[in-house]
């Protein structure tokens, strides 16, 4: 039998056609784009689907025609959108709330709830147009800022699913990102995903420390762990086809386009300018720049021409129509100060021109100049260099462009700095010959290398080994819950072990501001006057703060993991371990530069330990600290009778043996050895507790999953419910 072809389907918010209508009916005309001769190259062994919008507003009666045609013709499935959706979601969330603010243009930022409301409508608009395709096997690979929402959407409904998501813009600072109303909303959506795929590391590290800002997540150079799944994360510079602009650049009509503009712009030197007309490429500081290089070389002033292609785009967004009025003037001035009736300065074109004509232009002209002030990639930047073989132009090349972190022998200019752009047009100009090859060489081998094909490969490739959940060692407890109330209410005697931060209650923000509820503190009464039940709440906390919470409760207390104890028939604390204290010297200096290096942190001394909390902290600083201060102690500590620990959000010295297991073991030897246990915890620490318990225990693990526990639970609302219930018995 042949083997089963893989599957994949590639969701973008354009299918990759131009869509027309005429009096014989609708056509879609294929068009090239980077991403649809990437895919290509990867779809020929796969079972291969593409959804995404067709590009037109297709009035509702044609749509099943249309839809039809799409499907039969070029295996696509389109979403359609409506004029109001066209506006609100894509004039409007989209490039005027997210692609401002990803590309670090907060002033330009326009968000309304009605944009927001259109975008989740129209991410579940493609979901549902997704979802019948799918089969639990197959890969989802997802892209761009349009769909954001999309992976969680898809997760949900089958979790199985396999989905990747590549982002083709950039990911801005965390700082930026956190201006965003809907922050929260937009970082769950992606992390459905089981593999992002970023331009650069820059973009990279923003989204991960954007998640650990955020959402609180875990994350490492390139994981995010969240809700229990492992999210990997990665950079994949996109490419282009190379050869395509190589075999383009000897087509006769294009060399015959070529000799036509050699001899328009013949003794002259052409620098190219190739950009959408969008605020960020800095057509306008691009502009200055060669009107100051103009003022400053007198000389070069009839010799010199800028030609600027400036694509029209989002011609009806607001900052759009002004930022052409702008390039407009500008031109305009430029060319009345140093025209003459025989030499126009700026060549400029506001229209898309033909490939032939574009790869003709990137053939002659001596320097490419991109100015962007932000842009994901620059293909422009690619293509230029693929169009330099056997020829030596100069690129110039925003450092603020994806592009300068692969084209290493660009010349890198800030677009801020006109006078900086001016002098690398003087630099370049004086290059010489053999420099400018070699830095053509360079650059070309790098583009040639990682082209288009090679992205989606590798891309596809990486999803495809699945290796993102991690291991489902674990049962969710909910899915048992009938055969836990069942063994409960069939049990003569229960032991119930319970944490309390994280387990039974939320984390507060500092230690002290998290006494317990009046409903948890009912749960807890409740179970404790069961004659059948021994509750043991089993908590890190001091002796102190256990007494002020619960001394009304008949329930068993201990404190500092397991040290202490106060059983309701003794009513005293017991010390259930020898206290050794010789070590608190040695380590409390330790701790106490950390304390004054982690802003915001604080210093718990207990009885017999000391415990250094950074919930309060920024989140990246604390974790690295505490990383560090964990290698300290074991460093300093090392061959002393004392374990270091790393908690949630803490670091703990306490000496060796003395742990919640201890407490767990005193407690089940006073009861008889078939007794039901229950054994709830949250954190490093309960593991000791998981450990101790007998096999076929209840214990549970909540908000975690490496775990000694049978089960785990989500959070600590699920706690409560649970025991609820039970108590209900
Ligand atoms: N391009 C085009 N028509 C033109 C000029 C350029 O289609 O008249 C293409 C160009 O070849 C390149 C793309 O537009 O592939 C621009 O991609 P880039 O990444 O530089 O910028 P983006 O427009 O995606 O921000």
């Amino acid at each position: 039998m042949a083997p089963r072809k893989r599957e994949l389907i590639v969701v973008s918010n354009r299918l990759p056609i131009a869509l027309k209508s005429d009096s014989k009916g609708w056509k879609a005309k294929p068009s090239s784009g980077g991403l649809a001769s990437a895919l290509a190259g990867v779809k020929q062994n796969l079972s291969f689907k593409w959804v995404g919008w067709p590009g037109a507003d297709v009035p509702g009666s044609d749509q099943p025609k249309v839809k039809t045609m799409l499907e039969k013709e070029n295996g696509f499935t389109p979403v359609f959108l409506d004029q109001t959706q066209i506006e609100q979601f894509y004039n409007g969330f989209c490039n005027s709330v997210i692609w401002p603010l990803f590309h670090y243009l907060p002033n330009f930022v326009d968000f309304s709830l009605p944009f927001w409301n259109e975008y989740k409508r129209v991410n579940e608009q493609f979901a549902e147009k997704v979802l019948p395709l799918c089969k639990k096997s197959t890969s989802v690979w997802v892209h761009d800022y349009q769909l954001f929402l999309l992976p969680q959407i898809l997760r949900k409904e089958i979790p199985e699913l396999n989905i990747g998501f590549f982002l083709h813009i950039p990911f801005p600072s965390s700082e930026l990102y956190r201006l965003l109303p809907v922050r929260e909303e937009l970082l769950k959506g992606l992390l459905g995903s089981d593999l992002i795929g970023f331009q650069t590391l820059d973009y990279a590290r923003h989204f991960a420390s954007s998640c650990v800002r955020v959402l609180g997540t875990d994350s490492t150079h390139d994981q995010v762990i969240y809700k229990n799944r492992k999210i990997h994360f990665g950079t994949y510079p996109i490419g282009i086809a190379p050869n395509d602009f190589i075999k383009t650049i000897k087509a006769p009509k294009v060399v015959r386009v070529r000799k036509k503009l050699e001899d328009q712009f013949k003794g002259k030197t052409v620098i190219l300018g190739v950009d959408r007309s969008d605020y960020i490429k800095g057509i306008v500081p691009k502009l200055q720049a060669f009107e100051a290089f103009l003022e400053k070389n007198p000389s070069k002033r009839k010799s010199v021409v800028l030609v600027q292609v400036a694509v029209p785009s989002r011609e009806h967004v607001k900052d759009y129509i002004s930022l052409k009025q702008q390039m407009d003037e500008l031109v305009g001035r430029i060319n009345g100060k140093y025209g003459t009736p025989g030499h126009t300065p700026i060549h400029y074109i506001t229209n898309s021109i033909p490939f032939e004509e574009l790869t003709a232009l990137y053939r002659l002209s001596d320097i490419m100049l991109i100015t962007s002030i932000r842009d994901g990639m620059n293909l422009v930047a690619l293509e230029y260099t693929a169009c330099q073989k056997e020829k030596d132009g100069v690129l110039i090349l925003s450092e603020f462009a994806g592009a300068a972190h692969s084209l290493g022998n660009a010349l890198f200019i800030n677009p801020w700095d006109i006078q900086g752009v001016s002098n690398a047009i003087s630099q370049a100009l004086a290059m010489k010959p053999a420099e400018r090859k070699k830095r053509v060489a360079q650059n070309l081998k790098y583009v040639e290398a990682f082209s288009s094909l090679a992205w989606a490969r590798r891309f596809v490739r990486n999803l495809e080994s699945g290796e993102h959940e991690l291991p489902p060692a674990v049962v969710d407890l909910r899915h048992n819950l009938p055969i836990l109330k069942k063994e409960y209410k069939s049990a003569d005697s229960r032991l119930i072990f319970l944490d309390y931060d994280g387990t039974l209650a939320p984390f507060a923000p500092t230690p002290d501001l998290a006494p317990p509820s009046n409903r948890t503190l009912s749960l807890l009464k409740k179970l404790g006057k069961d004659k059948k039940n021994d509750v043991y709440l089993v908590s890190g906390r001091s002796r102190k703060v256990l007494d002020k919470w619960f001394s009304n409760i008949p329930i068993h207390l201990s404190a500092e993991h397991g040290l202490f104890c106060k059983e309701i028939q003794i009513k005293k604390w017991l010390q259930l371990a020898p206290s050794n204290n010789d070590w608190v010297n040695k380590v409390f200096p330790i701790f106490h530069d950390y304390l004054r290096r982690t802003p915001g942190s604080t210093l718990e001394k207990k009885t017999n330990g000391i415990t250094w909390h950074f919930r309060q902290s920024d989140p990246e600083l604390g974790e690295w600290q505490a990383h560090e201060l964990t290698i300290h102690l074991k460093e300093s500590l090392a061959g002393m009778p004392i374990d270091v620990i790393r908690g949630k959000k803490v670091v703990e010295v306490r000496p060796q043996g003395v742990n919640k297991g201890t407490l767990v073991k005193h407690a089940l030897s006073r009861v008889k050895p078939d007794a039901f246990v229950l054994c709830f915890g949250d954190d490093r620490t309960d593991e000791d507790m998981f450990s101790a318990v007998p096999q076929d225990a209840w214990s549970c693990r909540v908000n975690g999953r490496n775990t000694a526990a049978r089960f785990v639970l989500p959070d600590y609302t699920h706690t409560q419910k649970i025991l609820n219930e039970l108590s209900a018995l």
